[in-house]
């Protein structure tokens, strides 16, 4: 029995496609020969990806996410992203699907909207026009390539490579869990650290729209004591953000005070508190901490865009995600 698949974040501080567009956003391989995007293993082609090698088709479903990013957020500077397919945690009962994050933050840079206040890479570089570090990459993401059929891994489950259909029974979908993954990696997430304290004791543009219910405070206004007493206040962490704030309605669980709760359990959980929504959100979210076999992304875009990103069709039909419902309309 499955007990937890897991998202985990990554904070740390081979070009293969480049799509002419509004949004570029550029997967950099970081695997090395015959393994990851690189493995020559001859798969069968699957619904929406027609690949004949394992390599291939995991980067056909990258391009994919890429796609659906690219359809929603609009940047004038490409997002580079150092991607790569490794081994990662994976027990009988639990697994890590994978992580990301941004490579670094940026604050009080020529286009920053808010002063004091910590931008990811691929938000910070859209805003000020320009690549603030053109010596780093945007954001790293790693996926579990252990999830192969091997027993001792969840019991043999493996990873679904279609595209434009759902996953089969004993399969997760790597394409959603891509889309989830990059999400953390182009700002979902706080650089707050899980005892309330922050990067040089500033505001990060994700922390900006927290907001305690129980001391009717946003997070910046609270002490570092307070921070990390409201990271396991659960159901009285929420986002107060203008853009979700409007459309909150449309989420019919998971609110509190008409706010959308975020993950908040006791005790705090590494790598999930608080940069996620809360599991309780219905329909769910994609940015939940755990996987749900259907998801929507409305919420999670009009969070991006009270983070500073412009954003667009924000809850309208996904470009390349067919498989994820649609609950939400614009
Ligand atoms: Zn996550």
């Amino acid at each position: 029995m499955i007990t937890s698949l897991r998202f985990f974040i990554v904070i740390v501080l081979a070009l293969v496609s480049v799509k002419i567009g509004a949004t570029t956003i550029v997967i950099v391989n970081g695997d090395g020969a015959g393994e990851g995007f690189n493995s020559n293993q001859p798969v069968s082609a699957v619904p929406g990806n027609s690949a004949t090698t394992l390599g291939q088709q995991y980067l056909n479903v990258f391009l994919a996410a890429a796609d659906f990013w690219e359809s929603k957020i609009d940047s004038s500077v490409p997002i580079r992203m150092d991607a790569s397919i490794d081994p990662l945690i994976c027990t009988a009962t639990g697994a890590q699907l994978g992580g990301a994050g941004p490579n670094n933050g940026f604050f009080d840079f020529s286009g920053a909207p808010k002063t004091s206040t910590i931008y990811p890479s691929a938000l910070a570089n859209s805003l000020a026009g320009q690549d603030l570090d053109p010596t780093d990459n945007d954001l790293t993401a790693v996926f579990n390539s252990l999830l192969n059929g091997n027993p001792s891994c969840l019991g043999g489950i493996r990873w679904w490579l279609g595209i434009d259909s759902p996953a089969p029974s004993g399969t997760i979908s790597l394409f959603d869990t891509v889309l989830h993954e990059i999400g953390h990696g182009i700002g979902f997430l706080t650089f707050t650290s899980a005892n309330g304290t922050r990067p040089l004791n500033l505001t990060d543009a994700y922390a900006d729209n927290l907001f305690d219910l129980s001391r009717n405070r946003a997070w910046p206004a609270l002490s570092n004591a307070q921070r990390a007493a409201s990271s396991t206040n659960t159901g009285n962490l929420v986002w107060r953000g203008a853009n979700v704030e409007a459309r909150a309605g449309v989420i019919t669980g998971g609110r509190r005070q008409g706010s959308l709760r975020m993950f908040a359990p006791s005790p705090f959980q590494q790598g999930s508190s608080v940069s996620h929504w809360d599991t309780a959100l219905s329909p769910d979210e994609l940015m939940e901490p755990f996987a749900t076999p259907t998801s929507n992304s409305c919420a999670t875009i009009l969070a991006l865009k009270d983070m500073g990103w412009k954003t667009r069709n924000e809850c309208g039909r996904p470009v390349v995600a067919p498989i994820l419902p649609l609950l939400l309309d614009d």
